[in-house]
């Protein structure tokens, strides 16, 4: 049973966060992420997952990527990235939560201006966001 505690980390800022969030995803195996990707692959698409870019000495790592098109497109959870309509500071913690969730919008910014000052296309989803709309939003970029 002692086994099975997890042990609380304390976050340090980058891979970790993304790794904590990638576990989140995995836990659910309908996520918002997968949906897409099997979309994508039903119709055809094919493209690497989780793939780092590399841009400007740096190496982000978006979640769907199609090196030939350079388009890279992100699938956002809510909550960590800050969405308009979903993304909000916990109530405890606050001060901790406002500069971690503002650090993660401030690199999802950065990622992008890297990328597009290196010739990609960034596409951004939101966690919430209709599949089909997803799909239709990941196709336009493609020029189809
Ligand atoms: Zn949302």
């Amino acid at each position: 049973m002692a086994s099975q505690v997890k042990t609380v980390v304390p976050p340090s800022p980058g891979p970790s966060e993304r790794s904590a969030n990638m576990r989140a995803i995995q836990r659910r195996d309908t996520s918002p992420e997968l949906a897409l990707r099997s979309a994508l692959h039903r119709r055809g698409h094919r493209f690497r997952v989780d793939y780092p870019v590399k841009v400007s000495g740096r190496s982000p790592r978006p979640d769907i990527v199609f090196t030939k098109r350079r388009l890279a497109v992100f699938v956002d959870g809510c909550f960590w990235h800050g969405c308009p309509e979903h993304g909000r500071t916990p109530k405890k913690n606050t001060p901790y939560w406002g500069a971690k969730l503002a650090r993660n919008v401030e690199r999802d910014r950065e990622q992008d201006r890297m990328l597009d000052e290196a010739g990609w296309t960034v596409v951004r989803i939101w966690d919430h966001e209709d599949p089909d709309t997803a799909l239709k939003r990941v196709e336009d970029a493609l020029g189809r």
